[in-house]
């Protein structure tokens, strides 16, 4: 693979500048481009722009430095590019949509995995890089067969179908970590086939703990650590049973990176932090920046897993943006803003959490309000407790914003009102979304990219 690069003749060899910035004395020539070995394709799920700068506000207030992902934006190393997102059918895609424009080259219709708006199916990357010998991971804290993984891996008309998606995995993902145990366990198999028995005689090591990723010796691995979706970071750390049973995004990512750093085989490592997301919908700024945290864990881990070697190249993006989080001014000549937001660090519980412990025992205001007290770290007014009672209970509250006007909507408000945080709504949005690359030919990603042009330059370069 070459690359043409204009070389500009230095201006002594003409005497003056006015030759040098002739376009007669401009010198076309041809250099090989740096040989791709490896490209690690890193997605923060739903991140919009504003998820950066308030995970770089939270990592300098609770751990005294910046993040990764901040320091790649300054670094002259990096390349920036922005990712147009839009799916087939929509201006607004989904992570099915989004993740088969990655992995099949086409923009398909929301909710397909590689099946065009006519029907066709496309063909995954990771069966076009297993026809060549290149090795295929995918790493998320969603199931494992959730929308972002199988676009690079399997074809359904339905991503819901992830009993079809997980069976699709095998011998085409060499690597596979993350949740949803439930779609390979012959128990909760509509065919009742044991996918871990037919994992396993492939060569897979089979993972269910933590301490099986971090003992395990197989270059093969399918670990599955929950049932579903791994837990949100926030819970994680607060929880000593989950932190001890499911691994960091970032010791999976270390596991799947080593393995195949070992050897010569060319491979693509898909690496999400697909919570980041779900955060995003369920307006649960704590629930977010923790994930977001962990995602740049995660590139941290990878850089300097990489420190040394210039034949991998690193992606990080997003797929989609998702209810555009912000931090709002508050108070006189916004002199209020930074006490607000720093109230964050002091949340210890997801609003998934929340709301599932709250289904559990249920109860008036009193309860309630003693509940966010406890896990959100701050009181909410009793109007506040009031309406998010009603709305917990179905009943209609008055929100001109339909968008919000549910629970995770109005619990959503009401946390802002205390940390300063505001949210556009509970769903995507079709905004851009950064690209950072650094690496051999990390200059493909420079500027606009479209989502399904991206296909093209992960073949391009891992198989030339
Ligand atoms: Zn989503």
């Amino acid at each position: 693979m070459t690359s043409t690069r204009r070389h500009i003749l230095q201006a002594g060899l003409f005497g003056g500048l006015g030759n040098l910035l002739s376009s007669s004395h401009a010198q076309t020539t041809t250099v090989p481009a740096k040989r791709v070995r490896g490209i690690v394709f890193m997605v923060s799920d739903g991140m919009s722009h504003g998820v950066l700068p308030l995970t770089e506000a939270l990592s300098q207030q609770t751990r005294k430095r910046s993040t990764r992902w901040w320091e790649l934006l300054q670094s002259p190393g990096s390349v920036q590019g922005l990712m147009d997102t839009a799916s087939a059918n929509s201006l607004v895609t989904d992570s099915a949509a989004a993740s088969s424009a990655w992995g099949g080259g086409q923009r398909v219709p929301n909710g397909q995995i590689n099946v065009t708006d006519k029907g066709r199916k496309l063909e995954p990357i990771g069966v076009t890089l297993r026809a060549k010998k290149c090795r295929l991971g995918l790493v998320t804290t969603a199931t494992v067969t959730h929308a972002t993984p199988a676009g690079f891996a399997a074809v359904t008309p339905n991503r819901d179908d992830e009993q079809s998606i997980a069976s699709q995995y095998l011998d085409r993902a060499e690597i596979v970590l993350g949740g949803g145990s439930q779609f390979f366990d012959p128990a909760q198999r509509k065919d009742k086939s044991d996918l871990f028995a037919d994992f396993a005689k492939a060569g897979y090591e089979i993972l269910r703990t933590r301490d099986q990723l971090l003992a395990a010796r197989s270059p093969r691995l399918l670990g599955t650590f929950t049932s579903g979706h791994l837990p949100y970071s926030v819970d994680h750390s607060n929880d000593e049973s989950l932190a001890k049973m499911v691994p960091t995004l970032s010791e999976m990512t270390d596991a799947a990176l080593k393995r195949f750093l070992t050897g010569d085989a060319p491979f693509l490592l898909q690496v999400e932090g697909a919570r980041i997301d779900h955060a995003a919908h369920a307006n649960d700024v704590a629930g977010l920046l923790g994930d977001q945290l962990a995602f740049d864990d995660a590139i941290a881990t990878v850089l300097a897993t990489l420190a040394g070697r210039d034949d991998v190249l690193v992606v990080i993006t997003s797929d989609h943006g998702n209810s555009n989080p912000g931090l709002n001014g508050m108070g006189s000549s916004y002199g209020r803003t930074n006490q607000h937001f720093s109230r964050i660090a002091g949340i210890k519980a997801s609003h998934e959490r929340i709301f599932a412990e709250w289904n559990a025992k249920k109860g008036g205001t009193a309860e309630l309000t003693a509940l966010v007290q406890e896990r959100l770290g701050f009181k909410p007014t009793d109007s506040e407790a009031a309406t998010l009672l009603d709305t917990m209970s179905g009943k209609p509250v008055p929100e001109w914003n339909h968008l919000l006007a549910n629970p995770p909507g109005i619990l959503g408000q009401i946390a802002g009102n205390h940390t300063g945080i505001g949210w556009t709504g509970t769903v995507h949005t079709a905004d851009m979304t950064l690209i950072t690359a650094v690496g051999p030919q990390a200059e493909r990603f420079h500027g606009l990219v479209r989502n399904d042009s991206v296909h093209g330059k992960l073949l391009e370069m891992l198989l030339s």
